[in-house]
């Protein structure tokens, strides 16, 4: 089924989340996508824990403590929030009084028909980094060869590898090992990026015998037949080499920014971000906007206060387009009744 809402907004970093802020006093409803398990964009998956001093009125707040409190601020509107999806096209839908209707669609089969499109996708998508001098790593994407957990089911009584050595891999080998029928940690070195307390836990795990681990070794190559994952072939630090059949690999090495489909929007592009204008933000087509550390313009600072202004000037010029007869007044949020309203506050 195909969804309706006033904005789509592609990513829910810190700027698409102020954007439902903004678009919801003015009335309007958000529908939010993003690539990443989790809202928050480069807050919680770069910097979770590093303070930022720089939000106006807030002297210092953890990144993750700003994520959640934008979270906080737009509990009273109503917004979709769509996770793990990439967003992949955008094409018109209809034109009407020459208003354009679009079809957006996602790598996960959402699909959305919007008037109006954010693009707030900071750096780019978040795509998990593929394990390096392999010819074609995802030629076993989805039989055999993972990025993420779907679904844990996928893994009962299988023999499964995990490749990495952060807290998504370390995670992931203590809750599948319950699971699995065989279950193997290969890391390239024996220090892990992961907490100390998961790496303690794996590794009595592997003294009681109900884990493998194996250290200072690499995948060299995924083998398979028909598109199905059978065997990787590993090799350590003595220059050995091991074929292993397996059932499934799951391989977490980091998540790296990606422009991704953005660059085939038909979109003024500029490096790796998006010509607007400073008025509306809107990029070279009409009904497309761009907000956050994607947009440029001259005099661009890639801050979050900035995508902030961007975000509140964005949707007063989508209210306008929307509602073209009519005057779209500046409201404060101190005095304005129906913001009031908006914000679910008793008068
Ligand atoms: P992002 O936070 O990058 O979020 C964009 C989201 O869009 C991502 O989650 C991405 O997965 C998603 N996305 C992209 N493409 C798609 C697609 N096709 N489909 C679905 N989803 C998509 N700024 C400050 O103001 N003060 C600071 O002190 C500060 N410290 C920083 C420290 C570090 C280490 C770093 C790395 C940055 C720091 N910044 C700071 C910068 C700040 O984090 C960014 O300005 C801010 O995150 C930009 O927000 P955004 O919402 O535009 O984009």
């Amino acid at each position: 089924m195909k969804k309706e809402t006033d904005i789509l907004v592609i990513g829910a970093g810190p700027v698409g989340l102020f954007t439902v802020f903004e678009a919801g006093l003015l009335g309007l409803k958000c529908t939010l996508i993003d690539n990443l398990d989790k809202v928050g964009g480069q807050c919680s998956e770069l910097y979770p824990e590093k303070p930022i001093y720089d939000i106006p009125g807030v002297p210092n707040q953890t990144a993750q403590e700003h994520v959640d409190a934008l979270m906080e601020q737009i509990k009273p509107f109503d917004f979709d929030l769509h996770l793990s999806q990439r967003v992949e096209s955008i094409e018109v839908h209809s034109i009407e009084d020459g208003i354009t209707t679009w079809f957006v669609k996602t790598n996960e089969g959402i699909e959305c028909i919007t008037k109006n499109i954010f693009i707030a996708a900071g750096a780019g998508s978040f795509e998990p980094r593929r394990p390096p001098n392999i010819e074609d790593p995802d030629k076993f994407l989805g039989n055999g060869v993972s990025y993420a957990v779907k679904s844990k089911d996928l893994y009962k009584d299988k023999n499964l590898f995990i490749f990495g050595g952060g807290d998504s891999a370390l995670d992931w080998a203590l809750d599948l090992s319950e699971k699995t029928a065989e279950l193997t940690l290969i890391h390239r070195r024996n220090e892990y990026r992961a907490v100390p307390d998961s790496v303690m836990r794996a590794r009595k795990l592997s003294e009681q015998g109900k884990i493998n681990i194996i250290e200072n070794a690499k995948i060299h190559a995924i083998n398979g037949k028909d598109s199905q994952l059978i065997s990787i072939l590993v090799g350590n630090n003595e220059s050995e080499e091991f074929t292993i059949k397996i059932d499934h690999l799951l391989v977490f090495y980091g998540l790296a920014p990606k422009l991704g489909p953005i660059a085939d929007w038909g979109l003024d592009i500029n490096r790796k971000t998006i010509n607007v204008d400073t008025e509306k933000f809107q990029t070279s087509t009409e009904g497309i906007y761009a907000i956050g550390d994607i947009n440029y313009y001259p005099g661009k600072k890639k801050l979050i206060l900035s995508g902030f202004h961007e975000a509140a000037l964005a949707a007063f010029a989508i209210k306008q387009r929307i509602e073209p007869d009519k005057k779209v007044h500046l409201q404060y949020t101190t005095t304005s009744s129906i913001m009031h309203e908006r914000l679910g506050l008793k008068e």
